[in-house]
């Protein structure tokens, strides 16, 4: 198993002792809707991005995005830059 994957499960022991799979087998996040397949996925949810501001900005629409990737996949689709 990946090392950083151990380490969030291992703190993952005390802080995530609600994460739970929900009536479709899924595991939801008690703060928002969002739901995942995997308790890791949960897991880095909350550490990065629930609750989180957005730090990447779009220049040309000052769109905020959570992440680098969706705001680069947004520029594509949406400006067509790269
Ligand atoms: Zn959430
Ligand atoms: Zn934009």
């Amino acid at each position: 198993m990946h090392a950083t994957i151990v380490h969030i499960l291992q703190r993952g022991a005390f802080r995530y002792k609600n994460v739970g799979k929900d009536s479709e087998g899924r595991f939801s996040c008690q703060k928002c809707s969002s739901s995942y397949k995997r308790k890791t996925h949960l897991i880095r949810h909350i550490d990065y991005e629930c609750g989180v501001e957005p730090k990447f900005h779009c220049d040309l629409c000052s769109k905020k995005f959570k992440r680098k990737s969706t705001l680069s996949t947004h520029r594509f689709l949406v400006h067509r830059v790269h």
